[in-house]
């Protein structure tokens, strides 16, 4: 998933219960890689304008999150832009985004029509997803939550009852710290790496930060982050980060790269539409 996986897992089997964890992250990879030509979202990428295509219910699972926050945020969510980003060049190497030009006006605009997430098909019924031609899914900004959700799963199912876990930057703590205190979750100071900018009483929802700090470039003095405007095709810039709380690891996700993309004030406005949800914003200034 291209990033770390920090695994807290406290009682007597907590290192076999880690290992199932690391496994189960390997099976999710191959259902969500969109670079490894194998994966199943390659595969549904690979059959884009060919028709129905039978999907498995995890792939199913994050599409339909994906959609229904891609309509409640208007699109500042929008799990088509892949074509978007890969033009941008927005691919790690060596654990950066090496710099480099940024494209020009009229190949993103070109591409832009490749991006709309209401062209997206779903058949809940039969588990199907069809897309049309042209079309690409990137679920870089929604998988690792959905991971979180499925590691909690077998947490629970294995009895654990004190645990952390950060699939790079989305946060789930289980029951209390061993001493019966509660975890703290921090939230990173996004131009001040080794600093704190605020710490979190852990309660049972998920935590996930979306930011301009971690996956970027540099051209000419001005910072690219990784999250782009799928309306407008390039990076936004408003916020330096958003940490969103919310019920599902799944839905933190999905609506911390939504506010993100929608700034202050309307990305306020999206997550006070939904129950359960808060959020911190961390602006340029
Ligand atoms: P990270 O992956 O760094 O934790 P996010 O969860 O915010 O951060 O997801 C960013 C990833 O989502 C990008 O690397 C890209 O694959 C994809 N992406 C970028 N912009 C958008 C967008 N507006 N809507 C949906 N996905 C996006
Ligand atoms: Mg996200």
């Amino acid at each position: 998933m291209g990033t770390y996986v920090r695994l807290l897992i406290h009682g007597v089997q907590g290192s076999e219960v880690a290992d199932l964890c690391l496994a189960e992250l390997a099976r999710l990879q191959e259902v969500f890689d969109r670079f490894d030509e194998s994966s199943e979202v390659s595969q549904l990428n690979a059959q884009a304008g060919a028709g129905w295509v039978s999907v498995s219910e995890d792939l199913f699972a994050v599409v339909q999150t994906s959609l229904e926050v891609a309509q409640a945020s208007g699109g500042a969510f929008d799990p088509t832009v892949a074509p978007v980003v890969d033009l941008w060049g927005m691919r790690e190497k060596d654990g950066r985004i090496p710099d480099h030009s940024p494209p020009d006006a009229a190949s993103i605009g070109a591409l832009l029509q490749r991006v709309d997430y209401r062209q997206v098909e779903i058949n809940p019924r039969l588990s199907q997803i069809r897309l049309p031609e042209g079309m690409q899914l990137d679920l870089g900004g929604v998988a690792k939550g959905y991971a979180l959700d499925c590691l909690l799963r077998l947490l629970e199912d294995h009895g654990v009852q004190s645990a952390l876990i950060d699939l790079g930057g989305n946060i789930r703590a289980v029951g209390k710290k061993p001493d019966q205190t509660s975890w703290r979750i921090a939230i990173r100071h996004p131009r001040e790496l080794d600093n704190l900018f605020a710490v979190l009483p852990a309660a049972d929802q998920a935590v996930a930060t979306s930011g301009d700090y971690q996956r970027f470039f540099f051209w000419q003095g001005k910072r690219h982050g990784h999250i782009l405007d799928p309306r407008r095709g390039y990076p936004v810039g408003a916020l330096s980060s958003v940490t969103v709380i919310a019920p599902t690891g799944v839905l933190s996700d999905a609506l911390s790269t939504a506010a993100f993309v929608l700034g202050p004030e309307d990305g306020k406005a999206l997550l006070e539409s939904m129950p359960g949800v808060e959020g911190v914003f961390i602006d340029q200034q």
